[in-house]
């Protein structure tokens, strides 16, 4: 692929499929009228959408790689790891994500039990009525229900009151581990990618480790240029990815045209000092 101006890559969305409001083809729609070279669509532990957005960047003449963002439980918090490239198809992978989903459920039970002692009723039905694939429930779908009820204005407020450690709907989970994840995703022959670094509440030295221990697993890559960081944050996990030998990511982590503040393709270039994580990709 040869191009004179910075390559427009987005290599990190959700779909209705996961936590997403928009269809694979929707979102595929909406990434090619942004500008967007390079797609890949990646659903939390879910890769049921991968051959409709594939199918529909194909249409419109967009590159796509294959993605998913798997939920990890690393000394104790849940950090996402991305992986690229992968084959949709392997087994390996399709199994460690159908065990990485199966707690939702239970989880998503106990979340209501939770928030009925606050007083909140019919969370579970509420929240899965918003979730268009019922074997991913998420903290996504329960906000979205809470907006709805008018429990709060946003989104962003429910988690903030509601959804996170210590608030009344938090519900600790086990989720796969980081060296399952980056295996699996190495095995379908993807890469894997540290989503959000600058979202963790992990201290520095945690850190450290996290990034070595990534590294010395395989681990390619780490998203510099996220939605989910500020503009100092993408200076700080610039200077991170040099420093590990890490290739860098961008992706806008768009779930919903009025919930995200990025939408898909509209962030910053990689800095140019930076290497790409497709340079490590069959694009
Ligand atoms: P879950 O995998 O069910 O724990 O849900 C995690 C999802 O919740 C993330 O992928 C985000 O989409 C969303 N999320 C997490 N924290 C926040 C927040 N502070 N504000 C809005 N959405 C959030
Ligand atoms: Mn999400
Ligand atoms: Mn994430
Ligand atoms: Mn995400």
């Amino acid at each position: 692929m040869t191009r004179l101006s910075p390559l427009n890559a987005d290599l990190h969305c959700h779909s209705v499929v996961s936590d997403g409001t928009l269809s694979p083809e929707v979102l595929a729609e909406r990434a090619h009228a942004n500008g967007v070279h390079l797609w890949a669509l990646t659903d939390h532990d879910e890769l049921g959408g991968q051959a409709r957005a594939l199918a529909a960047a194909r249409a419109l003449g967009m590159d796509y790689l294959s993605g998913v963002e798997i939920s990890v439980t690393w000394m104790g918090q849940t950090i996402h790891i991305v992986g690229l490239g992968i084959d949709a198809a392997h087994v390996g992978i399709l199994e460690g994500l159908r065990r990485t989903r199966e707690g939702r459920s239970n989880r998503a039970k106990l979340m209501a039990e939770q928030l009925l002692k606050v007083g909140i009723s019919g969370a579970y039905e509420g929240a899965l009525h918003f979730a268009g694939n019922h074997d991913l429930i998420s903290r996504t779908h329960f906000a979205r229900f809470l907006v709805e009820q008018g429990v709060c204005r946003d989104t962003e407020h429910v988690f903030k009151n509601y959804l996170i450690e210590d608030k009344p709907g938090f519900v600790p989970h086990l989720w796969a581990s980081l060296d399952d994840a980056v295996a699996w995703i190495k095995a379908a022959g993807g890469v894997a990618v540290i989503a959000h670094p600058g979202r963790y509440s992990l201290n520095d030295l945690q850190m450290d480790e996290l990034f070595k221990h990534f590294k010395e697993i395989g681990g390619l890559g780490i998203e510099v240029i996220t939605g989910s960081h500020s503009p100092d944050q993408y200076q700080t996990y610039g200077k991170i990815a040099q420093h590990y030998g890490f290739m860098a990511s961008r992706g806008s982590d768009f779930h919903d045209p009025d919930e995200s503040h990025i939408d898909l393709g509209r962030l910053p270039h990689l800095p140019d000092h930076l290497t790409p994580i497709w340079s490590a990709l069959q694009v």
